[in-house]
């Protein structure tokens, strides 16, 4: 039986503490993805409190994630909040950071989830590419930050992360490799297929 209460109060909590989870119409469009893809492992960089990984894994019934955190409170609430959910047998949490984490992974995913620091997002991606199956997807949260990636005059504060989020959409725009769709819903979702 799933717990609805119990999974109500984690996205509660997570809203309360400003913990930047996953927008709901990004979360939809993803569920759509998830429900045309059927994958069997999905990657996710950036758990926070596990909350967008139990969605993924509540909407794809057979789906393996394997999720990295680089914060360890919120490492161990997500392994809290997993364990909650009795998911804990289809959700990994892996502590650390993802630049070092993401080398030694096995290869092989149908989606990945990028939703963690802007300004690593290329390095994500790189790593990224050696994990992902072909024909697979890599998504891509918080690609529009806010507007301040269309705009010109930026404040100091969010400079460093609108340069490497423009650069993580012009690699995935224009390198043939990858085909591209920005979703300006949510905080922006670049979709991107592998061929
Ligand atoms: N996907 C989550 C939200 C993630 S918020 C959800 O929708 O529920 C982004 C998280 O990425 C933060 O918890 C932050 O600690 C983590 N993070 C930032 N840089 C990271 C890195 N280099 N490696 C792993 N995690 C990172
Ligand atoms: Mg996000």
């Amino acid at each position: 039986m799933f717990k609805q209460e119990e999974f109500n109060k984690i996205k509660q909590k997570a809203l309360e503490n400003h913990i930047p989870i996953i927008m709901d119409d990004t979360l939809e469009k993803i569920k759509e993805i998830i429900d045309k893809e059927n994958p069997k492992r999905i990657l996710e960089i950036g758990t926070a409190v596990g909350y967008s990984a139990i969605c993924f894994a509540i909407c794809s019934k057979e789906a393996i994630i394997d999720t990295i955190e680089l914060d360890e409170n919120r490492a161990n609430e997500a392994i809290e909040n997993i364990k909650t959910l009795e998911l804990n047998d289809r959700i990994n949490v892996m502590l650390g950071d993802a630049v070092n984490i993401l080398p030694n992974l096995k290869s092989g995913y149908d989606i990945i989830f990028i939703d963690a620091a802007k300004s690593k997002y290329s390095i994500f991606l790189d790593e990224g590419i050696k994990l992902v199956k072909k024909g697979g997807l890599i998504l891509a949260d918080n690609v529009l930050y806010k507007g301040y990636v269309m705009s010109d005059y930026n404040k100091h504060k969010q400079r460093t992360a609108v340069r490497h989020l423009r650069e993580y959409i012009k690699e995935v725009t224009e390198n043939p490799m990858f085909e591209t769709e920005i979703l300006e819903i949510g905080d922006g979702l670049a979709i991107s297929k592998i061929n």
